[in-house]
């Protein structure tokens, strides 16, 4: 527990970073202050190779990307609650003596602790996992001070595994600032972030980043400079308002996240500019291979599908580069559509990439396409981050000699050393993780060949189209607004999770009848190991539970490879249970899954949990999803819980999204939506988007040497963080 103190820092490291010309050596001049974007993140204490490797995962590679890597929580460790005054839900500071324990063999072994203060409550403490050591200094007498989440318990209040501390003195000192809680990766803890960032906070006294708001731009919006926003973000004091905090309506996030969309708008001005400037390949196309796979089709496109393949089809014949966003609802079709403007641009002889957020996703895409464009004599070829070496250049070369007429991938596709040989058409699936930043960077990949690909880019994140238009300024949109036919709506209940036991039992009469289901545990924690876990464990007690079913389970600590397999055989009924974290969120496609249980629902926003539930629903069976909650629920949580049982359409949920947040609501956690963004939540800070815009005017038109700086600031490649 406890905050790590700033270290010293040596900021002679700071003066060799940069090349400056020769000046006085005795004057203050001779010092300049390097950019912080300069400093990379391992001239910090403490910085190694490795931990260097898990920030650059999250995207940090210099001191200026760890302080624009912000808290998305916050701990109230600045006062001591008596523990007669608990609640459950709170996050809180406790002390006292424990008064009993008892060591409780059985299935579930646990180490009990009860803790008593002053205020004569009681509080039990529960361990699964304890150590020797911790039997023998968690005895009768000892005072603790403990910190965590105060659940009802059976008996009386508990907390599970609480942080805690032995108090050996009695005055052991309190936080005086909120403690910051940072999205983290693998192998990083807490107290490493709060480490790192405290060093970063002191070197931004003497090197403050460059300012790229002009004055005129921040003044009338009364937003705070940017070294005391980021100051405050990352130490807030005691007295701050925590839900202005979680929900960043407070103006030191304000003043970043307008920073953001200015910085986006900027990027959209400029890829609009070269948009209009290049050339594109005319994609005509005989229609030959696109009239075989419709043929083959056991359905037809609904009149939606055609009409957005209509679209595509002509934008594919202009000679300047295509920019659609296919919006559709989970479930409406999109895949096929993409597969449609590959084959038109493949019958005009050029290469097409296709591009989904995670391996995951790109392997399903890939046997997926397999299906339909094996017949047409048309092999795909994948290439993700796991191909090395030999495997690799392989695969290299089939897409740079041409032969590679399909590629599909994730992010590998990006690199440098990728090089098409007539890139005609890219295809990205599920857009929201691909940003305006990685958009530029393909269009770069196809102009050897003569012109910018063509872009088409899918989304199932329903934006309300005003919103759109502001965000994706540089996009042409195609809706398919509507489903294919014979969809039953999903049948979505909510369910405390006291009846655990008989959502078991109906996922284990669905297994017999020969359904397929989905139990997906969605602990928002600060770490993905915590995700995987809570998975690893509710696999564990499934198994015990329902022996005659075949289960399998997939996290993303589970790999390429052994992923694959355990999705294979649950899309082909050799599984009848997948127990997943929101690996699943996006795209897997199982016709005959008709069941998904979703744990903690409470803690996901709307659009995560329409994301989740259209995984079922996708074939003839009445689909029924489980909202397993665990109360009790905030007012907020439970309006949305009504808004996902009530609402079917991903259209009417970012509508009802849209409404609720505008009231204020604290989605606090993870973003949804169109998440490209790092700090900024389009939807939240909507009322942004205009003055953002015309600030994006205002530098290009006067301030042209911030353009860059600025959009550099925001751009830096960033992976996700959570379980992808
Ligand atoms: P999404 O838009 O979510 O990517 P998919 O492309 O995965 O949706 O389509 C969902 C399912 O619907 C797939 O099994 C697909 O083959 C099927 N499908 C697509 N178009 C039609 C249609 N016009 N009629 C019937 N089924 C369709
Ligand atoms: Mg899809």
């Amino acid at each position: 527990m406890g905050t790590t103190g700033a270290r010293a820092i040596d900021h002679s490291v700071l003066t060799q970073t940069t090349s400056v010309a020769p000046m006085d050596p005795y004057s203050a001049a001779a010092f300049p202050t390097p950019s912080l974007a300069d400093l990379p993140v391992e001239r910090l204490d403490r910085v190694g190779p490795r931990v260097a490797e898990r920030l650059r995962r999250l995207g940090i590679a210099s001191v200026q990307d760890l302080l624009f890597h912000l808290p998305h929580r916050y701990q109230d460790r600045t006062h001591l609650v008596p523990i007669a005054e608990l609640r459950p839900g709170d996050e809180t500071l406790v002390q006292g003596e424990i008064s009993a324990v008892e060591l409780a063999n059985g299935p579930r072994r646990s180490y009990k602790v009860w803790l008593a203060d002053r205020s004569g409550g009681g509080l039990l403490l529960r361990f699964f996992h304890y150590s020797r050591q911790q039997l023998q200094t968690l005895r009768p007498g000892t005072r603790l001070r403990c910190y965590g989440e105060v659940r009802r318990g059976p008996a009386s209040l508990e907390m599970v595994h609480p942080e805690y501390r032995l108090q050996t003195q009695d005055v052991d000192p309190i936080e005086q600032r909120l403690t910051p809680l940072y999205p983290s990766t693998e192998g990083l803890q807490q107290a490493s972030w709060r480490g790192l960032t405290d060093q970063a906070l002191a070197l931004l006294d003497q090197h403050a980043p460059t300012e790229c708001l002009p004055e005129e731009v921040l003044r009338p919006l009364a937003l705070p400079t940017l070294t005391e926003a980021l100051r405050y973000v990352h130490r807030p004091p005691a007295e701050a308002d925590p839900s202005h905090l979680v929900g960043r309506s407070h103006p030191a996030f304000l003043r970043l996240s307008f920073e953001e969309l200015v910085a986006h708008q900027v990027s959209l001005r400029r890829l609009r500019g070269a948009r209009r400037a290049t050339a594109a390949p005319k994609l005509e196309g005989d229609g030959r291979l696109r009239r075989r796979l419709l043929e083959a089709l056991s359905f037809r496109l609904t009149r939606a599908q055609e009409r957005v393949v209509a679209e595509i089809a002509a934008d594919l014949r202009s000679d300047r580069p295509m920019q659609r966003l296919l919006q559709g609802d989970v479930g409406a079709g999109k895949t096929l559509v993409a597969a449609l403007a590959a084959l038109q641009a493949i019958e005009s002889g050029r290469q097409v990439a296709l591009m989904a957020p995670t391996e995951l996703l790109s392997e399903q895409h890939r046997r997926g396409f397999a299906a339909w464009l094996a017949p047409l004599g048309i092999d795909p070829t994948w290439l993700v981050g796991r191909h090395k070496g030999r495997e690799r250049a392989g695969l290299l070369e089939t897409i740079a000699s041409g032969h590679a007429k399909l590629v599909m991938g994730t992010h590998a596709l990006f690199q440098d050393d990728v090089v098409f040989r007539d890139l005609g058409l890219v295809i990205i699936d599920e857009q929201h993780r691909f940003g305006v930043h990685q958009r530029m960077r393909l269009r770069a990949k196809g102009s050897r060949a003569g012109g910018a690909p063509h872009q088409l880019i899918m989304t199932a994140t329903p934006i309300p189209r005003s919103l759109a238009m502001t965000l994706y300024a540089d996009l042409d949109l195609s809706v398919i607004d509507e489903l294919p036919p014979g969809r039953a709506p999903i049948i979505t209940v909510a369910v405390p999770d006291n009846r655990r036991d008989e959502v078991i039992e109906r996922v284990r009469r669905a297994c017999e009848q020969g359904r397929q289901a989905y139990w997906v545990c969605t602990l928002i924690e600060e770490s993905e190991a915590l995700e995987c876990q809570a998975a690893e464990a509710t696999a564990h007690e499934l198994r015990d539970t329902l022996p005659g079913v075949r289960l399998g389970l997939v996290h993303g600590r589970i790999k390429g490879a052994d992923r694959e397999s355990v999705m294979a055989a649950f899309a082909s009924a050799e599984l009848d249970l997948l127990v997943a974290t929101t690996v699943v969120e996006v795209g897997v496609d199982v016709p005959n899954a008709s069941l998904m249980i979703i744990e903690n629902p409470e803690r996901l926003g709307l659009a995560q949990l329409h994301q989740l539930r259209g995984r079922v629903g996708r074939g003839v069976v009445q689909s029924h999803c489980v909202l397993l909650f665990r109360p009790p629920l905030s007012a907020a949580a439970r309006e949305r819980l009504g808004i996902i049982r009530e609402a079917e359409s991903g259209f009417e949920i970012a509508e009802r999204d849209l409404a609720m947040r505008g009231a204020g609501e604290l989605l606090g956690t993870r973003q949804t939506g169109a998440v490209q963004f790092r700090i900024a939540d389009p939807l939240r800070d909507r009322h942004l988007v205009v003055a953002a815009q015309r600030a994006a005017d205002l530098i290009l038109a006067r301030y042209p040497e911030l353009a860059s700086p600025l959009t550099a600031r925001w751009s830096s490649p960033r992976e996700e963080y959570a379980c992808v």
